[in-house]
């Protein structure tokens, strides 16, 4: 029963690492997110899914997207978003 939970967390810790560099976030929180998934993917994971941006192809030779960063909770979100996805802060508005 233990090597299945250790195999979840592995599994849980190697994609939330792929897909927090494949969506662009910082190394910082790539390195966050993984750590959280290692230690309680229960939660990571899940709030994972809920909060990463939208999984943008790369267009002229993979140019990242801009993020901007949440005033209220410090979270990266997509500038087209005007609803912080983690605290629902509305001061994304653009200026
Ligand atoms: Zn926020």
């Amino acid at each position: 029963m233990y090597y299945i939970f250790l195999l979840i967390r592995l599994i849980a810790f190697i994609w939330i690492s792929r897909d927090t560099v494949r969506r662009g976030k910082s190394t910082l929180s790539c390195v966050l997110w993984s750590v959280g998934a290692l230690v309680i993917p229960i939660i990571a994971v899940p709030l994972w899914i809920v909060v990463r941006p939208e999984d943008k192809k790369p267009k002229n030779g993979g140019e990242i997207h801009h993020l901007r960063q949440c005033p209220d909770c410090g979270v990266y979100v997509d500038e087209d978003v005007s609803e912080c996805p983690n605290c629902h802060s509305q001061k994304l508005e653009r200026e």
